[in-house]
């Protein structure tokens, strides 16, 4: 049941990064050129965040077992700030039920120090994203680091004693051949990082990337060879002793990220920083996304919600099943009612019997799960309970 008592997850988001990639529509502004400018903004961000952190914790009885620092990239803060972030995130929710404390980081933005400051901080999991291991597609992408310097911060990742690695990953990307996406797959496998994400490129209205697109600068690869590479990822990874649990992630036994679990067993959540949203109460909030807006309305009322909306029952139980199916386990019949308090065939048996017919869906009496060619396809099966 998803109330204030069983929050037990926690994300907080970053908004900063060196320079924009040229795909990305995530809310994420790169750093103000002039140093003496960005530290500014980042330290008034900071004592925004850790307001929010400190009102969070008074409001919410959030019994803390997973924490996910994303963004952005939060580790384009400096060391000092860094560890400030670190400090009052601890300071509030490092509690002894923590099991997964996860940030994210950019190759291009790590090294022996930082890594010794998350280490310091108790933080447990690293996502990586390195998104290619081919210098001229991290160009095309506009990531800030070579192939080479990714390779490079997994190591000292690991040097450093982190155990729980993710490597993002990205394919579909324009001109990348089927052999070169095989080669970001083995290259990934011999690095063996715990997790492995692996995303489809999307071109995203406005990002530079959908302009080259639209001006015919760049061609998009083919769908079918889009899938093929979705194929490839899914039987080479498991091949390789990584499991696939969600539609995009894989991860060796035991090694799933908890904390992703929750958003898709669309279990309650507290959202810190700017554009973040929460779940908490059967109330989706989310926060001012400038960060100007977002810091002055912390400074002023404490708060920086802009938007909420309280979730109709059968809202919540279509998202509930949308959600729940991006996860090849599914869901049984009694998870769903015991969840939503909706009967899984009473509310969808007919669409479920169509889908189901036509191989995108399994149903074996309990749990219901995508199939193998529903997988492929899961966006328009999804669409089917919304
Ligand atoms: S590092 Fe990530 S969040 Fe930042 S611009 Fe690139 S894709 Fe966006």
């Amino acid at each position: 049941m998803n109330n204030t008592n069983s929050i037990h997850s926690l994300y907080i988001h970053i908004p900063f990064c060196e320079k924009k990639c040229n795909y990305c529509d995530f809310n994420s502004i790169p750093a103000p050129s002039r140093e003496k400018e960005s530290v500014r903004v980042f330290d008034e961000y900071i004592e925004a965040v850790a307001k929010e952190l400190r009102v969070g914790s008074c409001e919410l009885r959030v019994t803390t077992k997973t924490v996910y620092i994303g963004g952005g990239t939060p580790t384009s803060l400096n060391n000092e700030q860094l560890d400030r972030l670190l400090g009052k995130v601890g300071m509030y929710y490092n509690t002894p039920l923590l099991e997964e404390y996860t940030i994210e980081a950019n190759p291009g933005t790590l090294d022996e120090e930082k890594i010794n400051i998350l280490r310091q901080h108790k933080i447990n999991r690293i996502s990586l994203g390195v998104q290619s291991f081919h210098d001229r597609t991290l160009k095309l992408l506009g990531r800030i680091h070579s192939a080479e310097e990714a390779k490079r911060a997994f190591m000292l990742l690991r040097e450093g004693g982190f155990k729980n690695i993710n490597i993002d990953l990205i394919y579909g990307c324009p001109e990348q051949s089927l052999e070169e996406w095989r080669e970001d797959l083995e290259t990934v496998c011999a690095l063996v990082p715990e997790h492995v994400s692996t995303y489809c490129l999307s071109y995203e209205d406005g990002t530079p990337l959908k302009n080259a697109l639209d001006n015919g600068n760049i061609k998009r690869l083919d769908e079918r060879d889009e899938l093929k590479m979705y194929k490839l990822a899914r039987t080479f990874l498991k091949k390789n002793g990584y499991r696939h649990y969600e539609i995009s992630n894989f991860a060796k036994d035991g090694m799933m990220c908890r904390h992703n679990i929750v958003y898709w067993r669309n279990e309650g959540y507290l959202g810190i920083g700017a554009g973040a949203f929460s779940y908490t109460n059967r109330c989706r909030t989310s926060n001012e996304k400038d960060v100007q807006r977002y810091i002055e309305a912390i400074n002023f009322k404490g708060k920086a919600a802009c938007f909420s909306e309280q979730l109709l029952p059968e809202k919540r139980a279509g998202e509930t099943l949308v959600m729940t199916l991006r996860m090849l386990s599914g869901i049984t019949t009694e998870e769903f009612l015991n969840t939503t308090g909706f009967d899984l065939l009473l509310t969808y048996g007919e669409k479920i019997a169509r889908l189901v017919k036509m191989g995108l869906l399994s149903f074996n009496g309990k749990r219901l799960r995508l199939t193998q060619k529903g997988l492929s396809v899961a966006d328009s099966v999804m669409v089917e309970f919304v």
